[in-house]
């Protein structure tokens, strides 16, 4: 089947930083409780369930975490692990070739520059194979509480709905959302979007009649904009 051509918003950033303002508070309030879905305990769990949730479900990771987080408890035993076991371990997550080498890689990294502790910058995290602005800014937010957007596949197809921004490049799109967010709230931002993308503006059928932000909502009802 054709992929649908999806209608582009022009985007005006004094507009875009007014309908965020609206919105924001109601979305705050639909989902107080919003937060990452990935189970870790500490920044390294966090980066490697972050690598693996990658083309796979939150859900689908948790469940191979939990037995893969006893196994390997420190940066240097992914360091000492063979890959080969790795990719066995990591096999349901899918694309677990190139999982297991960019978590191997990034654990050689930490163990050999960070002395086996993740590292709390962005400048740094950006060192470790396999790590992008995605994985960095959610690694930061959760596990640092140093604010940082996610943009996710739901961050980006809803901040296009949203009238937020147009640019559907990650990286242009946070330095968009970066300008209209206050800092203070990137993390929350995050969590509160994709939690608004997986129950209400889903993909293929956003629930416009039960949506909270509908008033506020340029692409309501509209699914040329979908
Ligand atoms: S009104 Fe519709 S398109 Fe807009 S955010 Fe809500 S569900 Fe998504």
């Amino acid at each position: 089947m054709a992929k649908k051509k999806t209608k582009k918003l022009k985007v005006d950033k004094e507009l875009a930083r007014e309908r965020f303002k609206k919105m924001w508070p109601i979305l705050k309030k639909t989902y107080p409780n919003a937060t990452i879905a990935l189970r870790f305990v500490n920044p390294l769990e966090l980066l490697i369930a972050t690598i693996l949730s990658a083309q796979c479900t939150d859900k689908r990771v948790n469940l191979v975490t939990k037995d893969l987080f006893k196994k390997y408890t420190s940066a240097a035993d992914w360091v000492k692990a063979d890959l080969k076991e790795i990719e066995s371990d990591i096999r349901t997550t899918g694309f677990y070739r190139n999982k297991a080498i960019n978590i191997k890689g990034a654990c050689t990294r930490i163990v050999e520059h960070y002395d086996g502790n993740v590292p709390g910058s962005m400048e740094e995290l950006l060192t470790l194979p396999g790590v992008g602005r995605k994985t960095a800014n959610c690694v930061l937010g959760d596990a640092f509480g140093i604010p940082g957007i996610t943009c996710d596949t739901h961050v980006i197809r809803l901040s296009r709905r949203l009238g937020l921004s147009d640019n559907s490049d990650p990286v242009k799109l946070e330095f968009d959302l970066a300008d209209i967010v206050p800092k203070r709230s990137w993390t929350a931002f995050s969590h509160v979007v994709i939690t608004h993308g997986r129950n209400v503006c889903t993909a293929r059928k956003p629930d416009c009649e039960n949506c909270p932000i509908a008033k506020h909502c340029p692409s309501a009802n509209n699914p040329d904009l979908w």
